[in-house]
């Protein structure tokens, strides 16, 4: 058994699943021509047995993570959830998903914890689930994959669901998909769609979206975790502040810039935080701790796409203090995801 003690936790945020049913959903939705940038990266799924039963089969995770060493899995649907149905199904099957998901953490509380889905395309209905969400199904957040239908979380449709993650004390996880109709065509070559460079082009934009229309002035409580050490921001955050306020100066309204309370960075410091899903790497890992701050990092693995040894011993190996070490392992996901503290 994992050590599930305290300074030895391991809590892992950013843990795909999908049952039977929803890959068998969603290869329907697929089948729409208009949807050939999700199809070519959703095929990959369904041809490789070994990535099906990863995201459904609940023994071999539990087996993975005992041999590995990892406590906790914070669980979300995968990618792109129910955000490719028609409207009402989509809300529907979202509350169907959150009760399973529910269900299959009440088995395992304490090796498993779950961010509810809910579908933007009912943004009335969506704010209302995310109630459910962290009222009577205690889920731990709630995961939004990216654009949905194209349409991006800033825009005024979406408001019912920001003020719903605000007033019930949300966390959303701002998880990647395949970039937007709009933003997909240049990716489309090269194998350049997904996890190599379109999803952190997408989910960076969308998060940029975010922040430029003053979403976190509006809301000022918001919190949003993105994956894969911050789908690049940290890295680009003396450019943003930088180009925000030269431009503001001479040019700001004129190309669309709005008067923000705060530099750009300083949302991402205080609305924000990042996980390190696919980004095993310990120099980005400190540099994000030092830019981004300690309290605002996360462990995640990215199961079953990147190998949950390989996460583990990168977070074991890399060189950071007992207290970053401890905060990045358990502390801060405890946080951010209202998992209770053990030890
Ligand atoms: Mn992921």
């Amino acid at each position: 058994m994992a050590d599930t003690s305290g300074s030895s936790r391991i809590i892992a945020v950013e843990e795909a699943y999908g049952s039977v049913d929803w890959i068998k959903e969603i290869n329907e939705v697929l089948a729409d021509p208009g949807e050939r940038a999700e199809q070519s990266y959703m095929s990959m799924i369904t041809a490789l047995p070994k990535l099906r039963s990863g995201l459904s089969d609940l023994d071999e995770r539990l087996r993975v993570m005992d041999e590995t060493g990892v406590s906790m899995h914070v669980l979300s649907l995968n990618a792109p959830g129910v955000q490719m149905h028609d409207p009402d199904r989509a809300t529907e099957l979202a509350a169907a998903y959150n009760d399973e998901l529910a269900g299959m953490i009440a088995q395992h509380p304490t090796r498993l914890a779950g961010l509810g889905s809910v579908a933007p395309q009912q943004p009335k209905r969506a704010a209302a689930e995310i109630e459910r969400i962290m009222g009577p199904l205690g889920l731990n957040g709630v995961i939004i994959n990216s654009h949905t239908h194209g349409r991006y979380l800033d825009e005024p449709q979406f408001e019912p669901i920001l003020a719903s993650l605000e007033a019930n004390d949300a966390t959303l996880y701002l998880h990647p998909r395949v970039p937007s109709p709009q933003l997909a065509e240049p990716y489309m070559n090269y194998g350049m769609l997904a996890a190599l460079w379109g999803f952190a082009a997408e989910a960076g934009v969308h998060a940029m979206r975010l922040i430029m229309s003053g979403v976190f002035d509006r809301f000022p409580r918001l919190r949003v975790v993105l994956g894969h050490a911050g789908e690049a921001l940290p890295y680009w955050t003396y450019r943003l502040d930088n180009m925000y306020h030269r431009t503001w100066s001479f040019a700001g309204p004129v190309i669309g810039m709005r008067p923000l309370e705060l530099a750009p960075s300083e949302y991402l410091r205080r609305n924000f935080g990042i996980t390190t899903s696919g980004m095993d790497d310990p120099e980005v890992l400190g540099f994000c701790l030092d830019r981004i701050g300690e309290e605002n990092v996360m462990f995640a693995i990215d199961y079953p796409y990147e190998d949950s040894a390989h996460a583990v011993k990168f977070l074991q190996d890399a060189p950071l203090t007992d207290r970053r070490r401890a905060l990045v392992s358990s502390g801060n996901a405890e946080r951010f995801f209202r998992i209770p503290a053990v030890g």
